[in-house]
């Protein structure tokens, strides 16, 4: 399908030899198409620029992905035009693009507009001028007509290139644009679109003149003396809160000539602190061997390794330090964290170690600022940067360590589109590029735990957390006790409550874990016993209190809290199940005068909402954080010493394979927010499946135990890390054409299964209906195909697919192919 080529990098710099260019379309194929360079072009074609193409009777964007040898066939187009100024990719990011299209089968172009940010468009940032020597040429007039066209229009009035096209009702080549600039007839003002941030400058004193005489200076103004003669340097908002009245009284010391008022580039955290420089720790002994195995990996070619360490055993501070080595050695550093949350936090650790050249890549910045972080990497102005999922596409040229902190995070796997696992590309990026890889989490998932057993991944552990803190001593409390209690205690037990009332009273904090938000998630007819589903989706809904309003959380839709039963009219609505609302609710009534906040998909909606939760609980303002999983990841907050689990089976029971490794992870990571400050944790794990071993494991924070029981199940029923899974995900609005599809889809996979290469290397399970059988009125078929090995299995779909494209296609049924997938459902 995709024929791999590795020689991109041997024509880099001879770029200018460019006549025939291979090129990757931005569209659903899968080959990539050879064009011919057309002599005004030729200076402008560069690997890794887009270029305006004809294809079919359109015309596209397509990637330039080097020169071109498949010139046998028939008549060779030429292109019409080249859309960028510099390359937007560099030529090693190839054998990488050509990897992921490979191995998820997705079509090459698509698979690198989805690497590229978004905000590349040229047309909407350029503002064209003429300049004096275009005046003089319009007089000389050895122009082109249109060139001739381009300069009297500009003579009159400058304007973006988008506006001069519809003036001139003419489509005018990028490249000419180009041209023109370089020589110097017009001049380009590149604007981008989009709020941008300006470096954040602050007012800084220091003392000058130590020798000094202070003699006649007041009490006040000899203070502050020496103030700055313990501290250096000082902001002088800091100043201010130690001596008021310093902002008033540091402009005549300025000018008598004892200090020296300027402004510094300070760093803000996204809570609008200033992030003040910090110095590396002193290691622990396994911090030390940690870092140390990893240094003297670097530069040395291709190794993964995998660092297992407990909640709040300084794993941070491992990547920090490896991190500043890595740059002495003049090597990048990319960092992935699975939510944009978490990546504030990094970004504060970094950015306090290593200042300015820390890069930052998301989807929450303006394509301004996006645009700007990207160039800056590319540029090389950068050592390190960090973001979510998609920065995995960071455009280093020379990147010798890829981390990929709580790895096991199911976040790293794109769920649409092109739905790859950034945590496995990473390794992937890594090797292509000869580089390390390093994931980290303290509940590292069962695929990365068996590459350390089957010696692919290289083992680095903590075991215990920093400073001799200990881990949180975890209580299992029997949910089955409190079955036929009435009211909040069947779910807020007496041992919780006696925990969450001593906590308060200590004036420290909690988090209630649930993973279920909304208020009830079982409303139920008290007449005839229908539940109430979502029309779109035969699942129930959920009752959302504050916005008085059923919701279904897979589509959206949403009844009014009055309505009545859909089966039998009556109004008697029952509700059953629980969600996190009602736990707040609960709480606030058990406890009136806590602080209690809640964080899940229902509060965040608005900008910056998340950030201030979180602020409640980092200033202390906020006593009990109720949340869902979101409260579990990653966050550093010292004063939560109660961690309280209000129901820890409720993704035990998902017909997925993982569901005991994500119970198993959630549950150990929550309760590893407890105690990470100088006052020890504990936790309050409220179960009714107190004997489980995924329970079990996570009350011991023992993921090896957890590992050594699953890793048995995974073997019998011959589930990854034993076989690798495809899964075609069938969909349709219409139940019988659906059906229909699915069971052709199913035949053809038989059929090919009969085939020797296959017959015992392939598994083929279904077509079944999919356990959610119907999702935004969407009827959902799945098979699920396993091999023996990524070759078996992706050969064998290669074929189902390739063979069958004609039988395959279909206009009312869709069909995704999820490599590897995890959202089972
Ligand atoms: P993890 O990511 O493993 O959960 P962190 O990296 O967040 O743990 O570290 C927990 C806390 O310990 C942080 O506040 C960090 O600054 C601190 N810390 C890390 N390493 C050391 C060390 N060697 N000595 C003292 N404190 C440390
Ligand atoms: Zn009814
Ligand atoms: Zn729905």
């Amino acid at each position: 399908m995709i024929q791999r080529k590795e020689k991109e990098i041997m024509c880099q710099g001879k770029s200018a030899c460019l006549k025939y260019i291979e090129v990757a379309i931005a569209l659903p194929v899968y080959n990539t198409f050879t064009y011919r360079v057309p002599e005004n072009l030729s200076f402008f074609a560069k690997i890794g620029k887009r270029a305006l193409v004809p294809f079919g009777r359109r015309r596209v964007t397509g990637y330039i992905l080097g020169p071109s040898e498949d010139m046998d066939h028939g008549e060779i187009k030429l292109i019409l035009d080249i859309l960028d100024e510099t390359p937007l990719f560099h030529s090693s990011m190839i054998p990488f693009f050509r990897w992921i299209a490979d191995y998820y089968m997705y079509p090459i172009g698509e698979v690198i507009k989805n690497a590229l940010p978004g905000g590349l468009n040229l047309y909407d940032f350029v503002d064209v001028a003429i300049t004096e020597k275009g005046k003089n040429a319009l007089i000389k007039d050895n122009l082109t007509p249109l060139q001739n066209e381009i300069l009297c229009h500009l003579k009159l009035k400058s304007c973006g290139l988008k506006t001069l096209c519809a003036k001139l009702k003419s489509q005018i080549p990028n490249s000419l644009i180009q041209a023109m600039e370089k020589q110097n007839l017009i001049i380009c003002k590149r604007e981008l679109k989009g709020k941008r941030t300006g470096p954040k400058m602050e007012r800084y004193v220091s003392m000058i003149n130590p020798g000094i005489s202070t003699d006649k200076l007041s009490a006040q103004k000899m203070q502050i003396l020496h103030v700055l003669r313990d501290e250096g340097e000082i902001s002088v908002k800091k100043l201010a809160e130690i001596i008021p009245t310093a902002t008033r009284l540091i402009k005549p010391l300025e000018k008598a000539g004892y200090i020296s008022i300027f402004n510094k580039r300070t760093y803000r955290d996204p809570f609008g602190e200033s992030i003040i420089p910090d110095n590396p720790y002193n290691l622990t002994k396994e911090q030390e061997k940690a870092v140390s195995t990893v240094i003297d990996l670097l530069g040395k070619g291709f190794a993964t390794c995998l660092l297992a360490g407990v909640t709040g055993s300084g794993k941070t501070e491992v990547y920090l330090q490896i991190a500043a080595e890595a740059i002495k050695r003049k090597i990048s550093v990319l960092i992935l964290v699975p939510e944009i949350v978490l990546i504030s936090q990094m970004e504060r650790r970094f950015r306090a170690r290593f200042g300015d050249c820390v890069a930052l890549l998301h989807s929450r910045l303006s394509a301004g600022e996006q645009y700007d972080q990207w160039m800056r990497i590319a540029r090389q102005e950068v050592r390190i940067a960090i973001g979510a999922r998609s920065a995995l596409f960071a455009p280093f040229a020379d990147m010798g360590i890829v981390i990929v902190d709580e790895e096991h995070d199911t976040s790293y796997k794109q769920e649409t589109g092109l739905c790859y696992n950034a945590r496995d590309l990473a390794i992937v990026r890594a090797k292509l590029m000869n580089g390390v890889a390093l994931l980290g989490s303290a509940t590292p998932s069962i695929q990365s735990y068996y590459n350390v057993k089957t010696k692919k991944f290289i083992e680095l552990t903590l075991t215990k957390r920093v400073e001799k803190r200990p881990l949180p001593e975890i209580t299992v409390v029997d949910l089955r006790k409190t079955r036929d209690v009435r009211g909040i205690g069947y779910f807020i037990t007496s041992e919780l409550y006696k925990a969450l009332k001593q906590t308060l009273s200590r004036g420290e904090q909690t988090i209630l874990f649930l993973n279920r938000r909304g208020f009830a998630g079982f409303p139920v007819c008290a007449s005839c016993g229908a539940s109430l589903t979502c029309k779109n989706c035969d699942i129930s809904l959920t009752l959302h209190q504050k916005a008085n309003a059923y919701k279904c959380h897979y589509c959206g839709y949403s009844l009014a809290g009055t309505s009545n039963c859909s089966k039998c009219g009556s109004s008697k609505i029952k509700l059953l199940g629980l969600g996190t609302e009602k736990v707040e609710e609960a709480v606030k009534h058990l406890f009136p005068d806590a602080r209690v906040a809640r964080l899940d998909r229902d509060t965040i909606g608005k900008k910056h909402a998340m950030l201030s939760i979180l602020k409640g609980i980092k200033d202390h303002t906020t006593d009990i954080l109720i949340g869902t999983q979101m409260v579990a990841k990653g966050h550093d907050f010292p004063n939560i010493t109660l961690v309280g689990i209000i129901c820890a089976d409720l993704s035990l029971n998902f017909p997925d394979f993982r569901a005991g490794e994500r119970t198993f992870q959630l549950l150990a990571q929550v309760s590893g927010r407890a105690g990470r400050g100088t006052v020890p944790g504990r936790v309050i794990l409220q179960t009714y499946n107190p004997d489980h071993f995924s329970i079990e494991a996570a009350k011991n924070q023992d993921f090896k135990a957890f590992y050594n029981k699953e890793i048995v199940f995974r073997k019998a029923l011959n589930y990854p890390p034993f076989s690798r899974i495809i899964l075609l995900k069938i969909s349709g609005k219409d139940i019988k054409k659906t059906q229909r599809y699915a069971m052709d889809v199913g035949d053809l996979c038989s059929e090919l299964k009969n085939n020797n290469r296959f017959v015992k290397t392939v598994e083929i399970l279904g077509p079944i209906t999919a356990p959610l059988p119907r999702i935004a009125k969407h009827f959902r078929w799945q098979i699920l195909i396993k091999g023996l090995s990524a070759e078996h299995l992706h050969g064998f779909v290669h074929q189902l697919l390739v063979k069958n494209r004609e039988r395959i296609s279909s206009r009312d049924v869709k069909m995704v192919i999820d490599v590897d997938p995890f959202f089972m459902m």
